[in-house]
C-alpha cells in the first residue's frame, strides 16, 4: 500500500530526542522549546513565537487574544479545515464565509468587499494545499478596514507570498506541525506575532492562564493547557534544518506528477505558480471533471484496489452537517466550493513518497483516467 502520507526522521531527530532524556528535559519547561520559538519566528522575521500543541490550538488561542463579541463577525473561506471555524465558534463571534477562486482552491479575496458589514472584525485567511491567498490585496482591505487578520499558515511552512514568508503577514499567523506538513514535532504547533501584548495573551492562554504576577494557582480568566514539550521541540529544531530540503523535494514530487499525468482532459492539475508564488505542493490535489469516467468518490476506491491510497478534499463549512444542526450558514451556496469538496481529491504526496511510487500512482491514474 502506498499512503497518502509518508515521512522520515533522521539521526538528526534521534540526537535530539536524546539529548532530552540525557538532560532529563522533557516538559515544556525544557530549554528547546524557547530555542524553537526563537528560531522559528527569527526565520519567519517575526518577533514573537509561541510554541503550542498543535495547529488547532494555536488557531483557538489567536483567535482568543482578540476579545469578541458575539455581534462581532469574522471572515473565513468555506474550503477549509474545521480548525479555524471551530476557533471562531469557540469566541462566541459570527463566521461569515467566502468562496475560494477555481484555480488556486484560496479564498477569493475580491470576494471580501461582499462579506464586509459594520461588525466585521477579523479576516481568518487559510492557505490552502501549497499556494497561498493572494495576501497582498488582502492586507490592504485589511489595513482599509481595520480589521485583525489571523493568518492559517500551516500548510504553507517555507512558502513565501510577494517573497515574503507565509506566516509573516498576519497580525498572529499560526502554523501546525503534524507529520504531513512541511515539518513535524509529532503533534505541535505555533502563533507568530510581533505584538507584545499579544504574544504575553498567548502565553497566558497557553498555560491556564495562571496569573504571571499575581499568586500562583489563583485564575482570573479560564485558558487551556496547551503547552509544547521539550521533547517536540527538540524535533522541531532538528527539522527546521531540513525545511529547504523538504520544500525543494515537494516541488520535485509536484513537478513529477505534472510530468508523468496525462489526465487534463478528465481532472484540473494544481497550479505550479500564481503572480505571487511557486507551488510548494503541501499535497498534490486534482479535481476531477464533468467528463472523468468516476466520481471523486468511486476513483479513491479503484485507486486503492491497486494499492494507492488517497484522501477527498477538505468538506465545505456550509455544508458540514454539525454547524446545519446549530442552524448555521442555511441556504447559503458557493458553487467554487462545493465543486472542488465533491470532485477533489488528493494523491500520495508525502516527503517520504518514492519517485517510484509517485510513477506508479501517475501510471496507474493514466489508465482509469484513460
Ligand atoms: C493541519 C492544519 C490545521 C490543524 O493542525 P493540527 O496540528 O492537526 O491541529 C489547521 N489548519 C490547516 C490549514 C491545516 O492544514
Amino acid at each position: 500500500m502506498i499512503p497518502v502520507n509518508a515521512f522520515t526522521l533522521g539521526a538528526e531527530e534521534e540526537q535530539m530526542l536524546l539529548e532530552c532524556i540525557k538532560t532529563n528535559w522533557i516538559s515544556s519547561e525544557g530549554p528547546f522549546v524557547k530555542e524553537f520559538e526563537d528560531a522559528f519566528a527569527a526565520l519567519h522575521g517575526r518577533k514573537f513565537g509561541i510554541a503550542v500543541a498543535n495547529g488547532t490550538a494555536a488557531l483557538d488561542i489567536a483567535l482568543r487574544t482578540l476579545a469578541l463579541k458575539p455581534t462581532d463577525e469574522v471572515i473565513l473561506p468555506t474550503f477549509t479545515i474545521i480548525s479555524p471555524a471551530s476557533a471562531i465558534l469557540h469566541t462566541g463571534a459570527k463566521m461569515v464565509l467566502v468562496d475560494v477562486c477555481p484555480d488556486t482552491w484560496n479564498m477569493a479575496v475580491e470576494n471580501l468587499e461582499a462579506a464586509l458589514t459594520p461588525n466585521t472584525k477579523a479576516i481568518v485567511p487559510v492557505h490552502i494545499y501549497g499556494l497561498p491567498v493572494n495576501m497582498q490585496p488582502l492586507m490592504d482591505f485589511a489595513d482599509k478596514h481595520n480589521l485583525w487578520v489571523v493568518e492559517d499558515a500551516a500548510e504553507m511552512i517555507g512558502q513565501t507570498a510577494y517573497s515574503k514568508p507565509c506566516g509573516s503577514f498576519g497580525d498572529l499567523s499560526t502554523f501546525s506541525f503534524y507529520p504531513n506538513k512541511h515539518i513535524t514535532t509529532g503533534e505541535g504547533g505555533m502563533i507568530l506575532t510581533d505584538n507584545e501584548e499579544l504574544a504575553k495573551k498567548c502565553a497566558y492562554y497557553r498555560n491556564l492562564c495562571f496569573n504571571p504576577s499575581g499568586r500562583r494557582f489563583v485564575h482570573e480568566e479560564i485558558g487551556w493547557n496547551y503547552r509544547m514539550t521539550n521533547l517536540q521541540a527538540a524535533l522541531g529544531l532538528a527539522q527546521l534544518g531540513k525545511l529547504r530540503q523538504n520544500v525543494a523535494r515537494k516541488r520535485e514530487i509536484g513537478a513529477l506528477y505534472h510530468h508523468l499525468l496525462h489526465i487534463d482532459h478528465a481532472a484540473q492539475l494544481p497550479l505550479k505558480q500564481t503572480a505571487y508564488a511557486q507551488n510548494i505542493y503541501w499535497v498534490f490535489g486534482i479535481v476531477l471533471k464533468e467528463q472523468a469516467p468516476y466520481s471523486a468518490e468511486n476513483l479513491a476506491l479503484k485507486l486503492l484496489e491497486k494499492g494507492i491510497q488517497t484522501r477527498p478534499f477538505f468538506w465545505c463549512l456550509h455544508e458540514q452537517p454539525v454547524f446545519r444542526k446549530m442552524g448555521l450558514f442555511e441556504g447559503q451556496k458557493f458553487p467554487n466550493a462545493e465543486n472542488i469538496a465533491r470532485n477533489g481529491l488528493y494523491l500520495p504526496s508525502g516527503l517520504g513518497t518514492t519517485n517510484a511510487q509517485i510513477a506508479y500512482v501517475a501510471q496507474t491514474l493514466n489508465e482509469l483516467l484513460a
